[in-house]
Parts: C-alpha cells; structure tokens; sequence
C-alpha cells in the first residue's frame, strides 16, 4: 500500500507538548552524565571501564544533541545550519552506531549507496530522521533478519530506501503513521515519525510508506540533490 505521508497540521498542534516533553528528558540527562563524568575522572577506575564511562558520556550528548533538536524543531525561528551533506557518509556513521543495536537480535544493516549523493539539510537532523527510520525496521523484523538501506541520485533527486522484511502493516496501520503517540510497541515513544514527517516537510522531500502485512515494508524518501555548480 503507498500512502503519502505529509501532514504538517496535526504536527504543529502538538509540538508545543513534545517539547514540553524533550524539555523534561534534559535535566536528568544531565544529572546522569554528570554523575558519569565525575566517575571518568575517578582513579580507583581501571582504563577499559573509563572507557565504558566514556562511550556512556558520548551517547548522553548525542540524547543531548536529539533533545536540542527536538526543541528547535518545534520553535518557528531555531537557528537551524543547513549544509551540503553527504548522503554516503551519514549512513555509514548511522549504520554503525546502530551495529550494536542491530546485533542484540542478530539483525545486519546492509548499505548500499552511490557516491554522488548529496542534499542540502541539516546534518543532526538528517541523522536523527535516518535512525529513527532504520531502527523502526530493525524493530518490526525477525531475528536474524537484515534491512537494507539505500540511496541513489534519480535526476534531479536523491533518493533512499530502508527495506525490512518485518512485520509490515496494514492499509489501515500504515495510515496511522506520524500519529503523536501512536505506537504498538510496549516501549515505544510514539514520536519517532512524528519528528520523521518534521524533517522531511522541512525540507521540502518526500516521505512513502509501502507495506505489506507479514512480508515487510520499504520507506522510500526523496530530498532534492545538491548538486555542485
Ligand atoms: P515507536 O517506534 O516509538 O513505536 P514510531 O513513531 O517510530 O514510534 O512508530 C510508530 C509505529 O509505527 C510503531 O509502533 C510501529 O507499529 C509502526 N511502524 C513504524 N515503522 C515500521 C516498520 N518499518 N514496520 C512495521 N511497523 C512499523
Ligand atoms: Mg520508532
């Protein structure tokens, strides 16, 4: 089933809640790596654990940076850098700091990118629209299943691809998508594609849900390639 997916109304009505939201995550984020910090620096702490201090610290500033972003999203004037991007590159970064996630049930994440992709956008949040994407994929499919991701220029396009072979999704369900809250998760937030649908009508691309029920579903996105002069 395809289904256009582009709904910035209902999207606006509850970013100032979400925010709310990301704004109460911040605080004990920060106590937490606070605490991580103080441990880093402890001397009765062998290297290979403050190592570990160190990867935790890493991963509370990317939580950091996501909330950020979350928050500037909602704001109409967020100073927001939009760069040329290299649409190879951020999927190679993304894909490996999903590897440990994809391991925990066996799951392998395939890339297969052209060279010559590149859009204009901003790269934190390019980054948080494909790992939502992509970890929603590794969370509908099976163990020991794979999902591919990828991305190719079409004309003036560059277009990506996350293909799982999961659990797929009704008509009905796949209408759902980008609901605030909405999710059959028993942990599940709710708002990654909320944000997803966000990004993307932020700039100007295109975001298509084709599903299947029990045979899995392919996210196919179009940004407008930037091209050199
Ligand atoms: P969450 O992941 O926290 O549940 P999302 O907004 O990311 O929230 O996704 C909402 C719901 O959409 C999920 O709970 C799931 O039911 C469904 N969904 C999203 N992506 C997929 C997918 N690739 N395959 C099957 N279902 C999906
Ligand atoms: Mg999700």
């Amino acid at each position: 089933y395809y289904e256009q997916l582009q709904q910035s109304e209902r999207l606006k009505m509850v970013a100032h809640l979400t925010a709310a939201v990301a704004h109460e995550i911040r605080n004990p984020v920060t106590v937490v790596r606070g605490f991580l910090q103080f441990y880093k620096e402890d001397a009765s702490f062998s290297d290979p654990i403050k190592n570990k201090f160190k990867l935790m610290i890493d991963e509370l500033n990317t939580v950091e940076q996501i909330i950020s972003q979350f928050l500037t999203l909602s704001k109409p004037n967020g100073d927001q850098t939009t760069e040329k991007v290299d649409v190879k590159e951020v999927l190679e970064s993304v894909s490996g700091l999903l590897h440990s996630y994809a391991m925990l049930s066996d799951n392998e994440i395939h890339i297969d990118v052209e060279e010559d992709c590149f859009i204009s956008i901003n790269k934190i949040e390019f980054k948080q629209l494909l790992i939502n994407l992509i970890k929603n994929a590794l969370e509908a499919s099976d163990v020991g299943k794979s999902v591919s991701v990828t991305a190719k220029r079409n004309n003036n396009f560059v277009e990506i691809k996350i293909i799982d072979e999961g659990s797929g999704m009704s008509e009905a369900e796949v209408k759902l998508l980008g609901t605030p809250f909405y999710s059959i998760k028993s942990n599940g937030t709710g708002l990654g594609l909320m944000i997803c649908f966000n990004i993307v009508a932020k700039y100007d691309g295109e975001i298509l849900y084709k599903s299947s029920k029990g045979k899995g579903t392919t996210v196919n996105i179009r940004f407008l390639a930037k091209n050199d002069q």
